[in-house]
């Protein structure tokens, strides 16, 4: 197998995990969205199902159907809800044998959207498993599921992707090498978001100015590219290499700040958001933030 979006820590439980004389049966892959979860999940039903001696060969029929999303033994599940109607369809499915390769592997994405009535509805087929199927659920937190469900797995960790493969991943889709710095710096780890960023071209006008303020929906991007731009200029500051410097576009955004207001304003970008999270007003708290920096 190979270490997808540098998850080498997950990879290698995996193949533990196979070279077991009883592979488990049920694995929770676990970490932040947009880091691979899911390819890591073909990767492994590659690999448990591939008709070469180097597995996974990624150019037999079951490989090549397993990347495509044709394999009828291979069903990714990605809904909002998981009903409980659906829930019992599954478990018929899971005890009718593979119809092409050894294993039947059924991916379960975001399983805290599981309803309680289909959780406890699959906590049975998750108990005693039919011997040729594998379940892999896939969660940003444990906190967010059953443990009576935790309990049953085999715990498989994700981490948030590293910069420099986020990096690289742009530059190949054609992203310039200044711009792939710092979207992978406002990414944090999420290659689904560094690719969206990127797609929507617009890393220029991320800052909205100052007058509208009043529109925006959500004061996410804003912060991470102020963030990005104070970490900047305290760089500069200090008389840190330029070489560290990731905004090129933001060079004037921050004007004669001291130290001391810099260093503070991360404490105030952290307030708003928490003022975001627990839905308080924080579009006053952003326009007093845009002022101390005099933005514009
Ligand atoms: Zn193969």
């Amino acid at each position: 197998m190979k270490d997808i979006l540098g998850q080498r820590r997950a990879r290698i439980i995996l193949e533990n995990a196979i070279k077991q004389e009883k592979i488990p049966h049920f694995f929770l892959f676990v970490g932040p969205n947009g880091v691979g979860k899911v390819s890591m999940a073909k990767e492994f039903a590659m690999t448990l199902n591939c008709t070469s001696t180097d597995k996974p060969c990624r150019s037999c029929n079951i490989c090549l159907s397993i990347i495509n999303n044709k394999n009828p033994d291979f069903m990714l599940i990605n809904n909002e809800t998981i009903g409980i109607s659906q829930a019992r369809e599954l478990k018929e499915i899971a005890f009718l044998s593979p119809i092409s390769g050894r294993y039947r592997v059924f991916v379960i994405e975001n399983a805290e959207n599981l309803t309680l009535p289909s959780a406890n509805s699959l906590l049975k087929v998750l108990e005693e498993p039919p011997s040729s199927t594998i379940f892999i659920f896939t969660v940003r937190d444990l906190g967010n599921i059953l443990k009576t469900i935790v309990s049953r797995a085999l715990i498989v960790p994700f981490s948030p992707v590293r910069r420099e493969i986020i990096f690289s991943i742009l530059v190949e889709r054609g992203c310039p090498e200044d711009a792939a710095l710092e979207i992978s710096y406002l990414s944090e780890g999420n290659v689904e978001k560094a690719i969206e960023i990127f797609e929507a071209g617009n890393l220029e006008r991320r800052l909205v100015p100052y007058l509208d303020i009043e529109s925006l929906e959500s004061p996410d991007t804003v912060l991470d590219t102020i963030a990005i731009s104070l970490r900047d200029s305290i760089i500069r500051l200090a008389g840190g290499d330029e070489r560290f410097i990731i905004s090129k576009s933001y060079k004037s955004m921050i004007n004669e700040n001291r130290l001391e207001n810099l260093i503070e304003s991360f404490f105030f970008i952290q307030e708003i958001k928490t003022l975001e999270e627990s839905n308080s007003d924080w579009k006053l708290a952003l326009a007093l933030l845009y002022r101390e920096l005099e933005v514009r």
